[in-house]
């Protein structure tokens, strides 16, 4: 397997413009869509099948008058431990060799596990061609020596793509330096290898905690949840189980009188 590439967001640096947006369109040629009025500046409200890049906004209020704006522009995380991957039962959705995840538009036969699988509400259906889809980590460019076209497009270098341990080294020593800077929320997300899912080949900068940016603070395989409702229904059966032999053993007694 080849060296793993990475996406880092940098959300200090965001000034909000979606340059971003408009490139991951334009390169992937998405159709435009209707603007849907979200009470902020951000547009759409979640990632569809025609938007696989998007900023969000956010406010926040010191509750002395003081408002904070925070921007960030989301992705899919091409997390190391995917649900949609595991959870796709025809093989669309693989592990490239530089670590992210791709959905084959051939194989997809839109049944939607992935969708729900995601812990972050990435993937989406298209109506038109009956497959799942969303970010690819701009695949042909980087094959082709290119970068993806999200982060070429940014002016602020908010969005940056290299070598995961690279960027990650980087990442670090940029919190190190917003703490000195007086910004004491600033923290990593997604970049701890041992942390939830494995760590996301795509990682967040964040100035503040994860739920303000619409993030699990704890992201979980569904694979997870589903392991603790099966241990509820077994603990379940048991019971109705030792029920059984109670009534039966009850019944057995009084027949026996
Ligand atoms: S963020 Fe969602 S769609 Fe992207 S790799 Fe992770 S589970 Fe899959
Ligand atoms: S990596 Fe490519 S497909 Fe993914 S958000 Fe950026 S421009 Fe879009
Ligand atoms: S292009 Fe860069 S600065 Fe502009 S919205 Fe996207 S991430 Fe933020």
């Amino acid at each position: 397997m080849a060296r793993t590439l990475a996406m880092f967001t940098d959300v200090s640096l965001c000034i909000g413009c979606r340059a971003c947006q408009v490139a991951c369109k334009q390169w992937n040629q998405l159709a435009p869509e209707e603007p849907e009025w979200t009470g902020t500046y951000q547009n759409h409200p979640h990632f569809t099948d025609k938007s696989y890049r998007l900023v969000r906004f956010f406010e926040q209020t010191d509750g002395q008058g003081g408002l904070t704006w925070h921007m960030m522009s989301d992705v899919c995380k091409h997390c190391a431990q995917a649900g949609c991957l595991e959870a796709c039962p025809t093989g669309a959705i693989y592990r490239t060799e530089y670590g992210t995840v791709n959905i084959n538009q051939d194989i997809c036969n839109g049944c939607r596990y992935c969708v729900s699988a995601c812990p972050f509400g990435v993937v989406a259906y298209n109506e038109d061609t009956g497959t799942a889809t969303k970010c690819t980590f701009c695949n042909d460019r980087i094959h082709n020596g290119l970068g993806p076209a999200c982060a070429k497009a940014c002016p602020t270098e908010s969005i940056r793509f290299g070598y995961r341990d690279e960027l990650a080294a980087k990442a670090r020593k940029r919190v190190e330096d917003l703490k000195r800077m007086g910004f004491k929320d600033a923290q990593l997300y997604g970049e701890d290898q041992n942390g939830p899912v494995g760590g996301l080949n795509a990682f967040f900068l964040l100035l503040a905690k994860p739920s303000l940016y619409g993030l699990p603070e704890n992201p979980k395989l569904p694979q997870g949840n589903v392991l603790v409702d099966s241990l509820l229904s077994i603990g379940a059966a048991v019971m109705v189980g030792l029920g059984a032999v109670v009534v039966f053993r009850d019944r057995g007694g009084k027949g026996g009188a």
